[in-house]
Order: structure tokens, then sequence, then C-alpha cells
């Protein structure tokens, strides 16, 4: 990897905004999204052997091997469109994880960890509400248009509840974040690139919040 790639990372609850964040970044500055989350989803959806292997534990809101996940981002990262850089949304997931992401990408090519914060409670709101299309991804509130039909408005495809924004599935999540990915904070804020934005908020506010935090730093 050469040091001149604009890599970040954007760590946040379920529902905190990660995707719709790091899907903004990507478009404004020409960087790969590099969702570990969505290459699984697509690989269950697709019914390769790697969806057969995790389907069970995407489901259950359980996290899949730290070995399979490094695998996954090693190998996104040979791709074309991350040659300038990525936005890693739903990885690092825990300390391993994030030990191996150093290693991925040599020294000091990881500029920034974004944190969108948002607290439990609300969480749980936007989650049990939220719905997404199962094709290209799009997400909407339970009570939008595109929901009741469920059909996209974007692409047409199924508009369905993801198995893990069921109750006892996003309960699991909020603890392994707690207990599993937290600690990443301290990580980052360790090596002076840790900055934290407030999640409540729209999603106008949020990115313009992001955009002053990475002017701020110099980064663009
Ligand atoms: P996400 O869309 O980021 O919430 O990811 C959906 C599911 O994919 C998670 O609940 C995990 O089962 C799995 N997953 C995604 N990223 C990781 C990761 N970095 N480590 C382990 N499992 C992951």
């Amino acid at each position: 990897m050469t040091t001149g790639q604009f890599n970040l990372v954007v760590l946040g609850k379920q529902g905190a905004g990660k995707g719709t964040q790091s899907q903004r970044l990507c478009e404004k500055y020409s960087l790969a999204h590099i969702s570990t989350g969505d290459i699984l989803r697509a690989a269950v959806q697709a019914g390769t052997a790697l969806g057969v292997e995790v389907k069970s534990v995407l489901d259950s809101g359980g996290l899949v091997s730290d070995d399979l996940v490094n695998k996954l981002v090693e190998d996104r990262f040979k791709r074309d469109d991350a040659k300038r850089g990525g936005v890693l949304d739903g990885f690092p997931r825990n300390i391993g994880q994030a030990e191996a992401l150093d290693d991925i990408l040599g020294a000091n090519a990881l500029k920034l960890c974004l944190y969108i914060e948002l607290p439990n409670e609300l969480v749980m709101q936007r989650l049990s509400s939220r719905r997404v299309c199962q094709e290209c991804g799009t997400t909407y509130k339970d009570t939008d248009p595109a929901a009741i039909s469920g059909t996209c408005e974007v692409c047409g495809g199924d508009v369905v509840q993801r198995s893990d924004d069921k109750p006892e599935a996003i309960q699991k999540r909020l603890d392994i974040f707690e207990r599993d990915t937290a600690p990443l904070l301290s990580f980052y804020e360790k090596k002076g690139i840790l900055e934290t934005v407030d999640g409540d908020q729209s999603v106008d506010t949020v990115a313009n919040a992001i955009n002053a935090v990475l002017a701020a730093r110099g980064l663009v």
C-alpha cells in the first residue's frame, strides 16, 4: 500500500448512519466503500459458499470470525477502485481486526477514525423501523411508501426488514458493540486519529460535521 492513500474508518453502533455517511464520503472523494456487512449479505443472497457458511451467524446478529473478515478486507483493498483508498464501514469491530487492518494498510495509511455517536434508545427506535432494499441497499423507514408497498423506489427491488433488525438481534449487536467494538475508541484516540460526531441529527447535518472535521484536520 502507498502512504498517499486516504483511508478512514467509520465507527458507530448499528443504525447510527455509518452506511449512509460512508457512501457519501466515497462519492465525494472517489474512495472505495468497504462494508464487510454488505459483502457478507451479498454473499448470502447470491448463495455462494461463503454465504452459506455465514448465513446463520448474520441472521442471529452474531459476528463472523476475524480471519474470515480480515481476508475479505485484504482482498477488497486489492481491487482497482481502492487505489486512492477506502472508507471502512463495519470493520474493524474489535482490537484484533484493528491490528489486522494496520498490517493490511501499512504504516500511517489510516488517516482518521470517525465515530458517529448515538444512544442505545435511539438505535432501538431507528433499527426497528428500518427497512432495506435487498437489491441496492437503499434504506427506508417503515412508514415510507416504498416500505409499505415493499418495492424500492430506486431499483424496483424488494424492500424488507433485515433479519438482524429484529429486537433480540439488535440487543445482541448492542452488547457486542459495548464489549468488543467500544474499546476501539481508546485504541484510535491513543493514535491521535479519533473524531466524534453527533449522530442524532439529520443526514445532511452529520455529513457537514464530518466534512468540517476532515477540513480541520487538513485531510481535504
Ligand atoms: P453490518 O451491516 O455492519 O451491521 O454487518 C452485518 C453482519 O455482518 C454483522 O452482524 C456480522 O454478523 C457480520 N459482520 C460485518 N462486519 C463484520 C466484522 N467486521 N466482523 C465480524 N462480523 C461482521
